[in-house]
């Protein structure tokens, strides 16, 4: 009896116990918050002292960076603790699986009281929270409508700054249940574009007078060429209506994009249309006038254009240091300041005029950093900073660790309350690199994908379109003006570097070879997708081809043999040159084989994995099982003639050859003697003594007129057996 009653007292105990220890978490994100416009960080052009307050009574995070600069992947990163091939949100568009793994359902298991209020931006609906009201996408500033749980829309008239921190009090103070430990995801859309500020802020930094950034003018030079190719420069890429808040046509089309207007003026009310005309009306009418007198050059125009930008988006800055300051005076007033982890951060940062852009996207420091400023009494040394490499995946063991809980091994952040113990000092073992990964080529601004890993000195990134490395010293060039990726004195670093980016992509399970990717930011390639999606419409095809360049050429040197065998059993021919198995992945994944279900289908792919980078033979394999997958899912019915990797080189002993041989050897195992089929042609193409002939392979890579006979020769066998 006594055991009993002890037992009893225990339970009962525990979360009395547990209420007390567990800290209440009130994690204030904004989106495109760049570092240069934060106090605390040395802002040289605004001024922000709420948030600067989060850093004298806490830490500073110096290098905080994101594992994806854009706005719903680093979200992904946030609630999973996973990098975004991991959780599958790679680019905005994809839609959050929110049947995964998060922080917020963890802790809601915990007993925690889950909120999450304002941006969310992950297309399906918040799971894990007992409480959510978000924007619609990227929402509005103005009288914004709010999702609510019930799915309705509501419309709040005034500023959604304001709004978002309106709603996070009164959930603080009646929304929940006072006797639970909360967390409080407050997001805010500002200072997202198109920056519109609150007419409290208006003219708070003046046209004219906010410094300009050293790079505004960059050429690029010492760097890829894809640099030139991206679409977010200041000078170019800003529309009339939307980002310069004109009215009306567009009057200087060679200045300014025109044909988007300004959405949030057609959500204004006639009282805040009013204030707004009174403010920016004889702005614009000055440049109007001054530009029709000639009075500005090409130069002045970019240097007027940041102006305005920049009294925008710190206009929208000033709001969310307004929230920052009433939730923190919200929680000294209710008592809830002492046991309350409050934190700052932004999905990702953001150029303010450097490099001459605006936007983020690239690894490059200001877009690569986030802000990460938090307070702890009793737990984190006021007035402290770090220097310490963390990442937005290691927010969610972070909250765990928190909690008291244990974090999941498959989560691939590590916690940081080790550095927060350490008065900023990285723990030994701590990590020496992060890793980043961006995919949204082929979208808005014309960014090329590029993976890479930055240590506290150095940084090297890859782009696999041009298979370029760029390297810098941040010692020397903090604003990566000039890449050391062919200096003769760098390579012992770009040789390390690259080998931590190897190891660290085995680490982190980043298998390129089976994540979907497009090169639609290269028109032929584009064009050819959509040609081929188009045809494939029509329907009826019975027999589709699919790889890359070797069976692109049946439309060259192997035209006259398709006419004769392929063309009249309707088949389909989804070659494209230079595809590796993560572009046809993709191909498929987008349903570029529209309606049909074709009775068979020809693989070969992987080449170019090896030719490119050499790829390991495991990983090109597993491209290619995750491509029969994909047929399996989208053509039940359809068998597969998988085809060994050809030959490539003229030796037996070429490395490519061998790395193909590799991936073969792998591949065979795929064939199930039903749907999958295996054949290996090299015997069709190579010489008695293992070589390969210049009429068979010219180029001992792509096929000849003769290859080609002899590719259609060795399979048709095969072909009839399958039904055709
Ligand atoms: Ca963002």
């Amino acid at each position: 009896m006594k055991r009993l009653v002890c037992l009893l007292l225990a339970m009962l105990s525990l979360p009395l116990t547990a209420a007390q220890k567990q800290p209440n978490i009130l994690f204030i994100f904004s989106d495109d918050h760049a570092l240069q416009a934060i106090g605390a960080y040395g802002s040289k052009l605004n001024q922000t002292p709420n948030i600067d307050r989060i850093a004298r009574e806490g830490m500073l995070f110096r290098n905080s960076f994101c594992a994806n600069s854009i706005c719903g992947p680093s979200r992904a990163n946030i609630l999973t603790g996973k990098h975004s091939h991991v959780n599958g949100f790679r680019r905005n568009g994809d839609r959050f699986d929110g049947s995964q793994w998060t922080f917020p359902k963890e802790l809601q298991k915990a007993g925690y009281q889950t909120a999450v209020i304002g941006k969310w931006h992950l297309e399906t609906d918040p799971t894990g929270f007992n409480y959510w009201e978000i924007l619609p996408g990227q929402g509005s500033y103005y009288n914004p409508d709010l999702i609510q749980m019930d799915g309705k829309r509501r419309r709040y008239t005034g500023y959604v700054t304001d709004i978002t921190t309106d709603l996070a009090v009164e959930w603080l103070k009646s929304g929940r249940d006072p006797a639970k430990p909360f967390v409080l995801m407050a997001q805010h859309k500002a200072p997202h574009r198109d920056w519109s500020p609150h007419p409290r802020h208006f003219g708070r930094y003046k046209l004219g007078t906010i410094p300009e950034p050293e790079t505004l003018f960059d050429d690029y030079a010492g760097r890829s060429k894809l640099l030139q190719e991206q679409e977010m420069t200041i000078a170019n890429d800003f529309f009339w209506g939307h980002d310069m808040k004109f009215q009306g046509e567009n009057q200087f089309p060679e200045h300014f994009r025109g044909g988007l207007s300004m959405g949030e003026y057609a959500r204004m009310n006639a009282e805040q249309r009013a204030t707004w005309d009174a403010y920016y009306g004889p702005e614009n009418q000055k440049f109007i006038a001054d530009m029709k007198a000639g009075k500005l050059a090409k130069d002045d125009v970019t240097r007027w254009k940041y102006q305005r930008y920049m009294h925008d988006y710190l206009g929208s800055v000033q709001a969310v240091d307004d929230s920052v300051g009433r939730l923190l005076d919200y929680l000294d007033e209710s008592g809830l300041a002492e046991n309350t982890v409050v934190i700052y951060s932004s999905d990702q940062g953001f150029y303010l005029g450097e490099h001459g852009w605006y936007d983020k996207r690239w690894m490059f420091e200001e877009s690569l950093k986030m802000p990460f400023l938090i307070r702890w009494p009793g737990k984190i040394k006021a007035g402290t900073e770090s220097r310490a490499l963390i990442q937005n995946i290691d927010y969610a063991p972070t909250f765990l660790e928190m909690a008291g809980l244990p974090a999941p091994p498959e989560i691939q952040g590590r916690s940081i309350l080790p550095v927060l113990r350490g008065e900023g000092r990285a723990p030994a073992g701590w990590r020496d690199a992060i890793y980043y990964s961006y995919y949204e080529n082929d979208a808005v601004h014309e960014v090329a994908q590029h993976d890479g890993v930055r240590t506290e000195r150095y940084k090297a990134f890859f782009f696999p379109r041009t298979r370029e490395w760029q390297l810098f010293d941040l010692e020397k060039d903090p604003q990566e003006m000039k890449s050391l990726h062919a200096d003769p004195a760098h390579q012992p670093i770009l040789a390390g570097l690259q080998q931590r980016h190897r190891d660290l992509k085995k680490f982190y399970d980043v298998n390129f070879a089976v994540i979907p990717a497009t090169r639609g930011d290269e028109d032929w390639w584009k064009q050819r997708d959509r040609a081929k999606r188009e045809q494939a419409r029509e329907g009826g095809f019975e027999l589709v081809f699919i790889g890359d360049s070797i069976t692109q050429g049946w439309e060259g040197a192997g035209k006259e043999i398709w006419a004769e065998r392929y063309a009249p059993r309707k088949a389909l021919n989804l070659g494209f040159s230079g595809d590796r198995t993560e572009h046809v992945i993709w191909r498929l994944n987008y349903n570029q084989m529209g309606p049909n279900r074709p009775k068979a289908a020809v693989v070969m792919i992987g080449t170019n994995n090896t030719g490119h980078s050499m790829q390991d033979p495991e990983e090109v394999a597993a491209g290619v099982k995750r491509i029969l997958e994909l047929l399996a899912e989208k053509s039940p019915q359809t068998k597969v003639l998988l085809l060994g990797v050809f030959p490539r080189g003229q030796s037996p002993f070429d490395p490519g050859r061998l790395n193909n041989l590799g991936i073969n050897q792998r591949i065979r195992r795929f064939a199930d003697g039903d749907r999958v089929h295996y054949l290996d042609l090299s015997g069709s193409f190579l010489e008695a003594d293992g070589t390969l002939s210049k009429e068979i392979m010219p180029d001992y890579l792509h096929l000849s007129p003769a290859g080609y006979q002899r590719w259609a020769d060795a399979i048709e066998p095969s072909l009839k057996q399958l039904g055709l």
